[in-house]
């Protein structure tokens, strides 16, 4: 993990976002507000757009920098959240470890802070259903798994967890003020994650 990598997954995340803008835009006006898409693109502009001055930094600063970024500028809690994220992971960085041990260490921070800040857990509808499974499987991954392999995996268990958000009654965010109306609906923060979660793995998986 570097500069570059870090940055051509965002552009890769963006993609795939842009992809899906109606879909998203509608999973969140069904059981939310409908601002989510608008969230998550603007943090991702937000992010692009630190490019240049982010060119010399290491992993660490570039996670927290954009962290604060993100923080500071998105709204919804889907900002805060992901935010919280990407602090975490920037938190808990080490130069001495190697560069796939330390992306799953970092990620199972990241996680480990957002179910603090959002008080949630798995099974609340929310993209804790997806981060939350990815995490868990990441920490029990073969060493001996080839990245393509470990990123196939990971996809899959992405998108199941997206998938799961869709029967459930929501118990944290704006759908739980819709008890078993929110019933049938994926979770759109669930559906956000996956999508970058996605893309990132695309990059890895050999064609
Ligand atoms: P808001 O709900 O404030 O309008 P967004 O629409 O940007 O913010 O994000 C909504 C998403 O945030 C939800 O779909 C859900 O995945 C996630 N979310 C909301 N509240 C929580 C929480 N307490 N813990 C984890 N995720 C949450
Ligand atoms: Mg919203």
């Amino acid at each position: 993990m570097n500069y570059n990598i870090i940055f051509s997954c965002l552009e890769e995340i963006k993609k795939n976002i842009d992809l899906h803008k109606e879909e998203i835009e509608k999973l969140d006006q069904e059981i939310g507000d409908g601002d989510h898409i608008f969230n998550i693109q603007r943090g991702i502009k937000e992010a692009m757009q630190m490019k240049n001055e982010l060119a010399p930094e290491n992993p660490k600063n570039i996670f927290k920098k954009i962290g604060f970024k993100i923080m500071t500028t998105i709204g919804g809690s889907s900002g805060a959240l992901f935010a919280t994220l990407l602090l975490g992971m920037s938190k808990s960085f080490s130069e001495d470890v190697d560069n796939r041990k330390n992306l799953i260490k970092m990620f199972a921070a990241g996680v480990e802070d957002t179910k603090i800040r959002g008080k949630a857990n798995i099974g609340e509808k929310t993209m804790l259903d997806v981060l939350i499974p990815v995490s868990e499987f990441l920490q029990s991954y073969r060493e001996n798994s080839s990245n393509s392999d470990l990123a196939k995996e990971v996809k899959d268990i992405a998108k199941e967890g997206m998938l799961s958000t869709k029967n459930m009654v929501a118990t944290k965010g704006r759908a739980s003020f819709l008890g078993e109306r929110a019933k049938g609906h994926i979770d759109p923060g669930a559906r956000s994650s996956q999508l970058a979660i996605e893309a990132i793995c695309n990059q890895f998986i050999n064609k």
